[in-house]
């Protein structure tokens, strides 16, 4: 699987805007997934671009939580597809309109073969996990629930291998003493110190990183 960061606080590619928001592709198994959608749709439009990631490449869109940094280029994004594409949304999310299709998710549900949502959790956000043969990846968006009870809720998918996305606050580093990736971005408070204290497993966020796993 390959997650590519499209939309983060940093840029690693001259030609890429960075700005406060996230949103990533997920691909899997030649099922492309826009993980969020930034702040802004000019912003994310000009990253996909610069990726060479069409729109039209989109099999559906996942909406981690209801900030406008995670959503604010929905509508531009799914103009550019006349509405219609699908979109899984956590249940409390109230801003998204205007798609093909909306499913709303309560709790933990296999999206498709391999790929599921951790449901929302706290009333306010869903993660996405992705199962491959040497353990599960799990992107977030801002992990307000806690990244502890994230990993908690993915569980049941055996041993998680790595941690793409927001951690907002986050400071219990030792729950990612047994991961094998951390790619701690967008409004990661600790970055530097998440970092320092796994050295071996930080991989720089920011639009433009590509992680294959
Ligand atoms: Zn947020
Ligand atoms: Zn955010």
């Amino acid at each position: 699987m390959k997650v590519t960061i499209l939309y983060d606080n940093e840029s690693r590619q001259r030609d890429l805007k960075a700005d406060w928001g996230f949103s990533c592709i997920v691909e899997k198994e030649g099922r492309k997934i826009l993980f969020d959608t930034g702040a802004n749709g000019r912003i994310l439009l000009n990253n996909m671009r610069g990726l060479g990631v069409s729109p039209e490449s989109v099999d559906e869109i996942f909406i981690s939580h209801d900030h406008w940094d995670h959503t604010g280029g929905f509508s531009e994004f799914t103009k550019e597809r006349d509405g219609k594409i699908k979109v899984y949304i956590p249940s409390s999310c109230s801003s998204i309109s205007g798609a093909g299709e909306i499913i709303r998710i309560d709790n933990f549900f296999e999206i498709h073969d391999k790929i599921y949502s951790t449901g929302e959790l706290q009333n306010i956000e869903q993660s996405m996990a992705v199962k491959t043969e040497e353990g599960t990846v799990v992107i977030t968006g801002c992990s307000h629930p806690g990244v502890q009870e994230i990993l908690h809720a993915v569980r049941p998918l055996g041993k998680v291998k790595a941690l793409v996305g927001g951690l907002h606050g986050f400071s219990q580093f030792e729950l990612l003493k047994n991961l094998d990736l951390v790619c701690a971005t967008h409004c990661t408070q600790y970055k530097a110190e998440i970092e320092s204290s796994f050295p071996d497993k930080f991989i720089q966020g920011g639009a433009g990183t590509v992680i294959e796993l």
